[in-house]
């Protein structure tokens, strides 16, 4: 049997939870917390990172941060998770969704400026398994257009982009790190924030709307309520949880690879047979093995692929069904220009096995079977 994912576990997470249990401080913005904020900014070069509550909180942070009013556009695929619509709605923004590229299933870049009206605010891109947007093309846009760029790149930590760390281009980026993510503590996430003076005001967002990170750092001698704010903080049980994660974050990253790149192999000749077709990584693009992907002639042939290897315990699954087309999509947004890839390839994608642990001779198991099908 082979499950479709297995969170990520390394074993020294018993250990650092103890000690937040032994410590008994056990809420947000303690020792494990700045650890992992400092690990991110260390690590990717990023000038601020904050630990929030998941991928969404970050999401949500961002979109606050952009100050938008009602009515602002935001531009955004289609083809994602409900999370990086629904911020830009709680923020009071109109979504226009923008059409994916066929090979990366990323926001299509020659698509955006069509888009662009009186009313857009930002631009925000989803780097979809972890493999980037053409981010140089996409921050000329914006910068011409006076756009602020939010990245979900919940799917893209540990991946890069002409050598920088994905979530550290725009002007804010958002990591998840959910269960089903390359490094996870539960539910978690954190807000990258790349342009300093947006920092004390998403630290107030995230404190209540109190300057109590200032507090807690000496600067100020009692915290009062200074804005509008939420609480976006992680405990510190998760944050231990997510730091023995980091610390292996290479094994983490080079297991996965290994794995990616076995279906790669494997895969290819039926990719050449013209049966599928299998990610595609631009130049100048490194990755994390987010996720293996491979797409059939259409969604019956999809149904019955899956249907066959579930049969043979092979565990697959398929995502997104686009946003455009869903009730709250349909009331939040509209779809800009035509609708050329998102539904079609959607409709043709699914993802193989992928977690931290699969081994090449699992990805064997998975090739036979999916050979099995094609050539019997
Ligand atoms: C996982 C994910 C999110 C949401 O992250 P959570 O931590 O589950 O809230 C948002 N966007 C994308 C593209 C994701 O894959």
């Amino acid at each position: 049997m082979i499950d479709f994912n297995v969170p990520p576990f390394i074993g020294k997470e018993l250990d650092y939870v103890k000690q937040v249990c032994e410590n008994h401080k056990i809420c947000g913005d303690g020792p494990f917390t700045k650890k992992c904020n400092a690990w991110f900014e260390n690590r990717f070069n990023a000038k601020k990172v904050l630990l929030t509550t998941s991928g969404t909180s970050a999401l949500e942070m961002a979109a606050l941060l952009c100050n938008l009013n009602e009515g602002d556009e935001v531009i955004l695929p289609s083809f994602t998770f409900s999370s990086t619509a629904n911020a830009f709605v709680l923020a009071g923004a109109k979504l226009v969704f923008c059409d994916v590229r066929p090979d990366t299933m990323n926001i299509d870049e020659t698509k955006i400026e069509a888009a662009i009206t009186p009313k857009t605010k930002v631009i925000c891109v989803v780097h979809y398994a972890g493999i980037a947007c053409e981010m140089d093309t996409i921050m000329a846009i914006a910068r011409k257009h006076n756009l602020l760029v939010v990245e979900d790149a919940a799917q893209g930590v540990m991946s890069s982009y002409k050598g920088k760390a994905l979530g550290t281009i725009g002007d804010f980026g958002c990591y998840s790190f959910h269960e089903t993510k390359n490094y996870s503590m539960g539910e978690g996430g954190a807000l990258v924030i790349n342009d300093e003076k947006y920092i004390e005001k998403a630290e107030i967002l995230r404190e209540k709307g109190t300057d109590r990170s200032k507090f807690l750092r000496g600067q100020v001698d009692k915290y009062t309520w200074k804005d509008y704010g939420s609480s976006y903080l992680p405990s510190e049980l998760n944050a231990a949880y997510l730091y023995a994660q980091l610390e292996a974050a290479d094994e983490i990253n080079n297991s996965r690879l290994a794995a990616w790149n076995a279906y790669y192999k494997l895969l290819a000749d039926l990719k050449d047979k013209g049966y599928i077709d299998i990610p595609v990584v631009p130049d100048g693009c490194s990755h994390n093995a987010h996720m293996f992907y491979i797409k059939v002639k259409n969604i019956a042939e999809r149904t019955k692929i899956q249907s066959y290897l579930r049969s043979n315990e092979v565990y697959t699954a398929f995502h997104y069904i686009p946003l455009h087309s869903a009730p709250a999509g349909l009331k939040f947004g509209r779809f800009d220009g035509v609708d050329e890839y998102t539904t079609k390839e959607s409709e043709r994608l699914f993802r193989l096995p992928m977690y931290y642990g699969l081994t090449p001779a699992d990805c064997e198991v998975v090739s036979h079977y999916i050979h099995k099908y094609f050539l019997g």
